[in-house]
């Protein structure tokens, strides 16, 4: 994963990230959470710019290339259709 920050570097480096995106890409079958079609990559869904946690395995989910690349806004609905589990009802 490209990225000009070399501490964020360090964290995709880590063995807890990689340990954690195993896990994700297990627990999701291998298919991109955003579209269903097979997805090799990881998103996280609380952008790590944002506070979220690099290895959580509870902010990660499979995603393929696409989705993974043209993340924008609309990201959390498309979530919710596709993994409500995420977003539980109130
Ligand atoms: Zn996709």
């Amino acid at each position: 994963m490209p990225t000009n920050d070399p501490e964020r570097e360090k964290q995709y480096n880590s063995k807890a990230y990689k340990d954690a995106r195993r896990a994700v890409l297990r627990r999701d079958g291998g298919y991109c959470m955003y579209c269903g079609k097979p997805g090799n990559t990881v998103d996280h869904i609380i952008p790590l710019n944002k506070g979220g946690a690099v290895a959580d395995v509870e902010n990660m989910v499979t995603a393929c290339k696409p989705c993974n690349s043209s993340k924008q806004d609309k990201l959390l609905i498309r979530l919710a259709y596709r993994n409500p589990k995420y977003f539980p009802k109130p």
